[in-house]
């Protein structure tokens, strides 16, 4: 046995690419590297499902080749990466990678001093389970070495020493001192391999639950932030400040129990906001929510003029549609990423269905970006403005906000009756909390009631009544 790649006595340096070249374009190399990490991440998942429905057996070892031979060329575009010395070429145009290997071992380079960047390669393990491997570890003179030993007939032994443990002897002539030292380097070695295969099945559980995280799921809707804690001590009346921060407080609660928060996407971040700097210009409101999520924003306009759905509206995944590819069909991760995808789908495309039509009958625009969401909340009167020395807009959240009862009620005669159904079935359906002054009855009544010309379909209220409570 002689000393393994983890036993050199100095570390490969790790070689990542940056992403983009000097003139900007998406460098071939950073690419390489990803396509040769996904396909390790693959090969994992494979081993990882192999046997629980389907004998992966062939697709397992055909990948592993291709996989295998990507990560040679991520090591070799690493080693032209590194600019480590390198024979001339023997042929002009793009080098196959097994040639890269070839010219740097032809100019005397070791192509083990660089490894490309791919950190799922070698799981971590505990340290001291390789220190009690290089512990036991002895240096060879020569590993091939005859052993000292000699035969029963006398004669000199042929076979060679073992090798790692300083031994001059072969296996059936160790001295119980050598015999010993195989024994301790064999049991560390033991435990490293146990080592890497717990933290190679750890990796592979951990990769499966980021596949199904990442093609799987999407975050719908950040969760909305708890409220600020009800009942609360009666405010001191002589500290303005305080006073100011107890009112502040009172109309969150009084925000949340209207229900505007759950109907609206992305209202947690501006409610975030709020909670931060419950008196803020949008401006403000948009430096602090871009503060808080800055893996994904990196400007106040860009959160302003980022879409209401983003992170919301699920990704358009490339499968082929069921049934075009039975075998990929029959597969359970596909069967349970496409259930993920439909649900999420229209999971969706109801909340967007039924918010355009809240909005719309708010009397309101489209809505399109947070600045949109942002102008509705003041339209509608959930934000209102607060007097401030200065000359900005100052913004804080109405001290009584008006119930999406409230403002259909207010403004549901402008907008056609049909509309307003869709709206209020959709606010039924959220089980949106009922406004304690005004029963949806009186609201749906509205429709009954609406000064909008009746459009070529207004037999349509009838059936959008019948959702009507009693
Ligand atoms: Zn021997």
């Amino acid at each position: 046995m002689t000393r393994s790649r983890q036993d050199r006595p100095y570390p490969a340096r790790i070689i990542a690419p940056p992403r983009h070249t000097r003139d900007g374009d998406i460098s071939p190399a950073w690419l390489l590297m990803q396509a040769a990490q996904l396909s390790w991440e693959i090969r994992s998942i494979l081993q990882l499902i192999n046997g629980l429905r389907l004998n992966l057996g062939e697709e397992l070892q055909i990948h592993s080749e291709a996989s295998d031979m990507l990560l040679n060329a991520a090591h070799a575009t690493a080693i032209m990466e590194a600019q480590l010395p390198l024979a001339p070429a023997w042929s002009s145009g793009p080098p196959r990678s097994r040639s890269i290997f070839a010219q740097a071992r032809e100019a005397g380079t070791d192509p083990a001093d660089v490894r490309p960047d791919l950190h799922m390669l070698r799981p971590p393990i505990n340290p001291h389970v390789s220190n009690d491997v290089d512990a036991a570890l002895r240096d060879d003179p020569d590993p091939d070495a005859q052993c000292a030993g000699t035969t029963l007939k006398k004669d000199r032994c042929t076979k060679t020493i073992v090798t790692g443990i300083g031994s001059a002897h072969c296996s059936i002539h160790l001295t119980p001192a050598e015999r010993q030292r195989r024994d301790q380097l064999r049991a560390a070695q033991d435990r490293r391999l146990r080592a890497i295969q717990d933290a190679l099945d750890e990796q592979r559980i951990g990769l499966a639950a980021r596949w199904a995280d990442h093609y799987g799921r999407r975050p719908h809707r950040l969760e909305l932030p708890s409220p600020p804690g009800r009942p609360r001590r009666p405010a001191l009346v002589d500290d303005h400040v305080e006073l100011a921060f107890a009112e502040d407080e009172q109309a969150m609660l009084a925000l949340y129990d209207t229900g505007w928060p759950a109907l609206c996407p992305r209202s947690a971040e501006i409610i975030d906001a709020l909670l931060d700097w419950p008196r803020a210009t949008i401006t403000d409101v948009a430096i602090i929510a871009t503060e808080q999520r800055p893996e994904r924003w990196s400007s106040a306009e860009q959160w302003l003029e980022s879409s209401i759905w983003d992170g919301i509206r699920p990704p358009a995944l490339a499968l082929p549609a069921a049934g075009q590819a039975p075998e990929l069909d029959e597969h359970p991760a596909v069967q349970v990423l496409r259930r993920h995808l439909d649900d999420d789908h229209h999971a969706w495309q109801r909340w967007h269905t039924g918010f355009s039509a809240l909005v719309e009958a708010c009397d309101d625009p489209p809505l399109e970006t947070m600045a949109d969401l942002l102008a509705f909340w003041q339209d509608i009167g959930i934000l209102t403005s607060h007097d401030s020395a200065t000359n900005t807009l100052i913004w804080k959240v109405e001290k009584s906000p008006p119930s999406p009862w409230r403002v259909l009620y207010t403004r549901g005669h402008l907008v056609e009756p049909r509309l307003l159904a869709t709206a209020l079935d959709w606010l039924l359906a959220n089980d949106t909390p009922q406004d304690p002054d005004l029963p949806p009855r009186e609201v749906f009544h509205v429709i009954l009631t609406s000064n909008a010309q009746p459009s070529p379909a207004s037999d349509m209220v009838g059936s959008g009544a019948t959702g009507m409570p009693s």
